[in-house]
Formats: structure tokens, C-alpha cells, sequence
């Protein structure tokens, strides 16, 4: 079809407000998929996806719709609502020229609504507003237009109202996509020039690319390169997603594709990377920002001999989510393991999940550390390197701080939207989360809009949790990066009887030391358990004691509660005890079960 009749777009909405269920009725009414089948949210093909009904990787789908007797190619790009994919937002809308932004008509605008509403603004993409639900008995679309017309000055008049789940307005939304939406800007005739701007590995084929093109056309069979890597390849396969694959020989200017070339390796598919025809070489695109990694956490396994099973899965996993950045990392107590990095809580979570499900293998995952700047004293070796700054993401290579000059810890600009009959314990979770409050905007009588800058590492464990809980479920969040600040942070040390344990070191804010310290001993006083020897549990920063526990000795004898000779089971418990030793860690004479230090960094 002609350029003009071509349209690409996204729906961007908050988590739960209807964006894969309208991503269906498209999908049916435009006959792409058959009706009532129970073939739902077919965009969501993972299966966490299904579970957590979230949308993890962005999937595209090709709609065909006849307009004014004309037919037009809607090309849908499924992205997803979640914070911590915001990099994976930002790269589908890329490719749009405008977007649906969907708002439950009951819940009203929500944090991920605003965040997601200046990506696509920013990017300066044509918005079409939507109500969905509009079928609730609670939905309130006057309510709701007024929160857009106070946040995003959208009129009244130019918002559609729609329910997805009973299919009402599904042909409005077609029609204006049509009608409001520009078709992309591109020119036929001009040297092929495409964007690879996702990718994923396939069993039989490689990596194949999902690629938009900006410029000319490509068949199968033609020598195609990388301005990235410069290496060529000749096309294979080239399909459409309607959703499924439907074979093409040609793939023209302002398309959507799918693009086999033979690719052995996920690696060589640089998402961002410009491709172009061999004999015509063009200058690249502009690429994409590498998503940056927020959260890091050791994965060990969970039993030593299974290391390689996990080592493998992690390689299979990471072939498919070029997000999560792996480095081999080992512990004296948990043994061989690796360090990954990934781009918030929920994307950590995610992929544990997936490890497990997919791959059968069980892991023991760290309690997740963020990245910190450490500006060092100069000394001989900072002018040698160059630079006196270092970023660290784990606490055992935390330097002495006789060696540091500033601390700095990473921020982010958080949004929360809430009733404002919650505003009082909210504003003091932020505030023991070392929140400064930036903004605080009515978008309607009584719901607010608060943005606060907050330390990352305050809120990757349990804030949204914590959020949750104390708005009973009314509150929403998200947050985006904020670069890094100054702060005084320190390196807290657990000492057992005056011998360091690395794995047990974390970096935390020095107003929160005697705190976590405390906390920290404590639990370990519960975990180790007592031995022929007296333990003294020690947290430490710079040298000086915060807290401090004590395990009394006992002496340990398995078969003191056996009365009579039962020799089976006396043989039976000594075997378990010599076994249970074998899985020690000594520090400082004490013996410390590889599980107190599994319990311990799970749980925190
Ligand atoms: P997403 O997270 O934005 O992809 O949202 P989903 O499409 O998964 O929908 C979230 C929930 O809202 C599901 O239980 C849907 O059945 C429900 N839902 C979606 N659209 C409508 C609608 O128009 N009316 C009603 N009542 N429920 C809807
Ligand atoms: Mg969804």
C-alpha cells in the first residue's frame, strides 16, 4: 500500500487500565485474530506475562483495515506499562508516530499515565485520548476528563469513551488512528536505511530483528550490513505480524518487519543498529541509549553441583533480554556465582521467575544493591588511571574510607498519585525514605500528584509495597532516573568474633547505620547456630562498633535426645551431622552452614 495509508502506533496506559484487552478487540475487529475464541491477550506471549499481566517485551502486530475504500496497514506496537521498562517505552515509541493513551474511566489518571504521557510528548508523537471501562457502574469519564484537561490540557471534546472488554467504540479508535494520526515520513526511492529496534533469539533461525524501515525498500535474498558491526548478511526471511507470521518478499519504507538473516548469535542484533543494503551504504540513525542497569544481585545456585544447569540458563535467558547485564562473581561462602544487573525490582523478579519456570532451576538470589559513584582522595594511582572516580555495585569492593574523598548514591524523580485522604502517612514514608519533596499538584477535589526526589536504594526493596499498603491499593508510583548526588554513605562490616565476613558487608546511608546494624545482628544471632565456642556478632562502619550480639556455646550432640541404644538411627544422625559439615564456612574458627548465609541474604 501507498506511504499514506500506512500507520504506526502504541497504547500507553497504566498497569490494569485495558491496554492488552483493546490490543485484542483491534486485533478481532479488524479480523487478525477470530472472535471469542479464547485466544486472549495474544500480544503477551510469555508466559510471566500471562501471570503477572504485565507486558514485558514489547511485541508488534500489523493490522489490515479498510477506510473509505481504501485499504490501510495500522501496524500496533505492543509496549510495556511497567517503570522499569520505561527504556523499552521509549524504544517502541521510536518507531510511532502517535499513540492511544488509555485511562481507566473509574481510576482515573495514574502515575505510569503521567510518565508515560511525557515520553510520548516529549517525543513529540500525536495523542489520542481514551476512556476504557466505560461500562464500570463506578466509571466517572467527566471526572477523568478533567484530570486531563488539568494535567495535559486535553479538551474534553477530543476524548473517546470505550469499553474493550464489551467491544463498544473499537471501531472510533480505528478510525481516528486513521484519520488523526500522521503516516510516517519516509521515502521509497532512497537507499534502504532500517532501524533494528528489537530482537530475540529463535531456536531454528537465530537471531531474527524486528526492523522498521525509514527509507527504500529490501527483498529477500539481498546482502544487507550493520553500520554497528559492519558485517553482512544475506536476508532469509522477511515477515509481517498479523500477529502471527506471514511471510513476505519485499519489506518497503515506513513498514514494520521481521527479519531472519542467519544471525548465530543475539549479540550480533544490536537493538538501535541501522541496516542497510551492502552495495548502498547510508549513515546510521539515531540509535537508542542502552538500557541502564538500576539493580544488581549475586544469582548462586542453590545446590554446587547444578552451577553449570544455571550457568546455561542464564546464557538461554539473557539471549532473549539484552536488558540484564551478566559478570562472574564468586563468594568464599556460596561459591561460584554471577552478578546481574537489571533494570529495576520488577524486572529482577521477572527474570528469577522465568528461570525457574522455563528453566527448572532453582537460584539463590542476594539482596539487590544499586550502583554507587565514589570519588577517591588523589593518590599516585588515581593520576596514573586517569580519573579518581569509581562506580561499585557491590559492597565487598566498597573502598576503605581513609580512600574516599565523596560518596555519591543514584536518585530518581519519583510520581505518586494518590486520594488525598492518604497524603499524611505517604508523605512521611517518603520522608523516612530520605524523600525531598518536589512538587505536590490537585489534579482533581481530592486526589494529588506528588513528586519527590528520592536515593534509589530506598525505594527497590518495598516501597511500592510499603505505598501500597498504607493508601489500601489507591496509591500509584513510578519514577525515572535522576543522575547521581551527593551523599555520606558507609560500608558496614559483620564481624564474628573479630573476623570480617564479606558476603554479609552492605553500603548504607550513615543515618541509617545504627539501624540496619542493629537489625543485622540480631538476625544473625537467630541464624548461626550455637557451637562449642562463644560467638560475638559485631556491625562495624570505619572501625567502630554499632551493635553487637552474643551466641553462648553448647555443646553439640545429635544423639543426647535419643534414650536407649537405637543403633540405626544413631549411625543415621551421625552421617547427617558429618555431612552438614562439609557445608561450612569457616570464619575465625566458627563454623557457618552455607544456609545462615542463604536465609540471610534472602530474606532482607
Ligand atoms: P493492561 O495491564 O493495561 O494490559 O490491562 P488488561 O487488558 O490486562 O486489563 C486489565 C483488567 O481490566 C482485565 O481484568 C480486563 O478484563 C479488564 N478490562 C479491560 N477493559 C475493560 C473494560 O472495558 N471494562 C471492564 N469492565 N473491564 C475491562
Ligand atoms: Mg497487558
Amino acid at each position: 500500500v501507498p506511504i499514506e495509508q500506512i500507520r504506526n502506533f502504541s497504547i500507553i496506559a497504566h498497569v490494569d487500565h485495558g491496554k492488552s484487552t483493546l490490543a485484542d478487540r483491534l486485533l478481532e475487529f479488524t479480523g487478525a485474530i477470530k472472535q471469542n475464541t479464547g485466544q486472549h491477550q495474544v500480544l503477551d506471549k510469555l508466559q510471566v506475562e500471562k501471570e503477572r499481566g504485565i507486558t514485558v517485551k514489547a511485541q508488534s502486530a500489523s493490522i489490515v483495515y479498510s477506510f473509505k475504500g481504501k485499504p490501510y496497514i495500522l501496524n500496533l506496537i505492543d509496549t510495556p506499562g511497567h517503570v522499569d521498562f520505561s527504556s523499552e517505552v521509549s524504544r517502541s515509541l521510536s518507531v510511532c508516530q502517535g499513540v492511544i493513551l488509555l485511562v481507566d474511566a473509574n481510576d482515573g489518571v495514574q502515575a505510569q499515565t503521567v510518565a508515560n504521557f511525557y515520553l510520548a510528548f516529549g517525543k513529540d508523537l500525536t495523542i489520542i485520548p481514551v476512556l476504557n471501562k466505560i461500562d464500570l457502574k463506578q466509571a466517572n469519564p467527566e471526572r477523568v476528563c478533567h484530570q486531563l484537561k488539568n494535567l495535559f490540557d486535553i479538551e474534553a471534546k477530543d476524548v473517546l469513551k470505550i469499553s474493550a472488554k464489551l467491544g463498544i467504540g473499537i471501531k472510533e479508535v480505528i478510525e481516528q488512528i486513521i484519520e488523526k494520526l500522521p503516516h510516517p515520513k519516509v521515502d521509497r526511492h532512497k537507499p534502504f536505511q532500517s532501524l533494528l529496534y528489537d530482537s530475540w533469539y529463535d531456536k531454528y533461525r537465530g537471531a531474527l530483528s524486528l526492523i522498521y524501515v525509514n527509507s527504500g525498500s529490501a527483498k529477500v535474498g539481498d546482502s544487507i550490513s550493520s553500520c554497528h558491526t559492519k558485517k553482512s548478511y544475506e536476508i532469509k526471511t522477511l515477515s509481517l505480524l498479523r500477529p502471527e507470521e506471514h511471510s513476505v518478499d519485499r519489506i518497503v519504507a515506513g513498514q514494520i518487519g521481521l527479519l531472519g538473516c542467519n544471525m548465530r548469535n543475539i549479540k550480533e542484533a544490536v537493538v538501535g543498529d541501522t541496516l542497510h543494503v551492502t552495495s548502498s551504504p547510508v549513515g546510521p540513525l539515531p540509535g537508542f541509549q542502552p538500557p541502564k542497569s538500576m539493580v544488581f544481585a549475586g544469582i548462586y545456585p542453590a545446590n554446587l553441583s547444578e552451577h553449570t544447569d544455571l550457568r546455561k540458563a542464564i546464557e538461554k535467558l539473557t539471549l532473549n533480554d539484552s536488558a540484564v547485564t551478566v559478570d562472574i562473581d564468586t563468594s568464599p561462602a556460596l561459591g561460584q556465582g554471577w552478578r546481574l544487573g537489571f533494570l529495576g525490582l520488577l524486572h529482577l523478579e521477572v527474570f528469577t521467575q522465568r528461570l525457574e519456570q522455563e528453566h527448572g532451576t532453582e537460584a539463590i538470589i542476594t539482596a539487590p544493591s544499586v550502583t554507587y559513584l565514589i570519588k577517591l582522595k588523589a593518590t599516585k594511582e588515581t593520576v596514573k588511571q586517569g580519573t579518581n572516580e569509581i562506580f561499585i555495585n557491590n559492597p565487598a569492593v566498597f573502598p576503605e574510607h581513609i580512600r574516599i574523598e565523596e560518596t555519591h548514591e543514584p536518585m530518581v524523580l519519583g510520581t505518586i498519585i494518590t486520594p488525598d485522604s492518604y497524603l499524611g502517612p505517604i508523605m512521611q514514608l517518603c520522608q523516612e525514605r530520605r524523600g525531598v519533596q518536589k512538587q505536590a499538584v490537585n489534579i482533581d477535589n481530592d486526589r494529588v500528584m506528588l513528586q519527590y526526589d528520592l536515593p534509589l536504594c530506598e525505594i527497590v526493596l518495598d516501597f511500592h509495597d510499603s505505598l501500597k499498603s498504607i493508601s489500601s491499593g489507591y496509591a500509584s508510583f513510578d519514577y525515572e532516573d535522576n543522575g547521581f548526588q551527593l551523599s555520606s554513605l558507609v560500608r558496614m562490616n559483620i564481624l564474628l568474633n573479630n573476623v570480617p565476613c564479606e558476603e554479609l558487608s552492605t553500603i548504607v546511608h550513615s543515618s541509617k547505620a545504627q539501624l540496619v546494624g542493629r537489625q543485622m545482628v540480631l538476625k544473625l544471632k537467630e541464624l548461626i547456630p550455637r557451637q562449642m565456642i562463644h560467638i560475638a556478632v559485631q556491625a562495624t562502619v570505619n572501625g567502630k562498633v554499632l551493635a553487637r550480639e552474643n551466641i553462648k556455646p553448647y555443646r553439640k550432640d545429635v544423639t543426647a535426645k535419643l534414650y536407649g541404644g537405637d543403633v540405626t538411627r544413631r549411625m543415621k544422625l551421625l552421617a547427617q551431622q558429618a555431612a552438614g559439615k562439609k557445608k561450612m564456612k569457616m570464619v575465625a574458627n566458627i563454623s557457618v552452614p552455607r544456609n545462615t548465609f542463604i536465609d540471610f541474604l534472602k530474606n532482607d
